[in-house]
């Protein structure tokens, strides 16, 4: 049988001349959360669009558990840096429009999800009148409403409040303890530490750290203050 495995082969993305990702490889079981780090424009979000399956790398390739594409897919949930909702919709409508779940399990999923990233008083209000620490919440809803293995969330934490962010960190917890895989981009490791068991850091493009959190964090102390 197959090891389930996000696997990551020597991606490499270039856009023109400029090597935006060069030769980044990884691997991720379910249960466990990589923290992908590194400063603007290293390459995060280039990294985990193409191991969403939403870009396609120039050489390299992703392989999920082993599956053909088509199911590869239906294996990640991908939450962009850039936030991509159905404006004109409300939050519940745009939870429903991203879900692969059965129409009934889908609104439960929905309620439960409103409820604990305090979201509920806000469901039936079109997305275009959020704040945008509360759309980031939606965003990261909407990738959460299926049964994918592996979570793939670019800054999830961006412009969401203490409050919101222990929210997210709770509910990114239970994930994993169901054995759900995660990568997570961000700007604070502070912040990533608890979800983790690995860390990735990206330099022009190049990783120049993967290993396991521990050995990060023992390595770049400063990283251990709050930010
Ligand atoms: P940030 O922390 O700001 O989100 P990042 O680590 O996510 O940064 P990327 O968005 O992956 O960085 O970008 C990596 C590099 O690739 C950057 O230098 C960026 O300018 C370049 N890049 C990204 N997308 C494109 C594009 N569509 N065309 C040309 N260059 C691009
Ligand atoms: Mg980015």
């Amino acid at each position: 049988m197959m090891t389930k495995m996000l696997d990551a082969q020597a991606l490499t993305r270039r856009y023109g001349d400029f090597v935006a990702l060069d030769h980044v490889s990884l691997k991720l079981e379910p249960g466990q959360g990589l923290a992908l780090l590194g400063r603007n424009g290293s390459g995060k979000s280039t990294l985990l669009a193409l191991l969403a399956l939403a870009d396609s790398p120039d050489e390299g390739r992703v392989e999920v558990d082993g599956l053909p594409p088509g199911q590869a897919r239906q294996a990640l949930a991908y939450a962009p840096q850039e936030i991509s909702l159905l404006e004109e919709l409300t939050v519940e409508e745009n939870l429903l429009c991203w879900s692969s779940l059965p129409r009934k399990e889908g609104r439960g999923r929905a309620l439960e999800l409103c409820r604990d990233l305090s979201l509920a008083g806000l469901r039936r209000k079109r997305v275009d009148r959020l704040s945008g620490g509360q759309r980031r919440r939606v965003n990261l809803a909407a990738a959460l409403m299926s049964h994918a293995r592996y979570l793939l969330l670019d800054e999830p934490f961006s412009g969401v409040d203490e409050e919101g962010a222990i929210q997210i960190r709770d509910m990114l917890l239970t994930a994993r303890a169901q054995g759900r895989g995660m990568v997570i981009s961000g700007h604070q490791p502070q912040l990533l530490r608890p979800l983790v068991s690995h860390v990735l850091v990206l330099e022009q493009g190049k990783a120049i750290f993967f290993g396991r959190a521990e050995q990060y964090f023992a390595a770049f102390p400063e990283q251990c203050h709050e930010p």
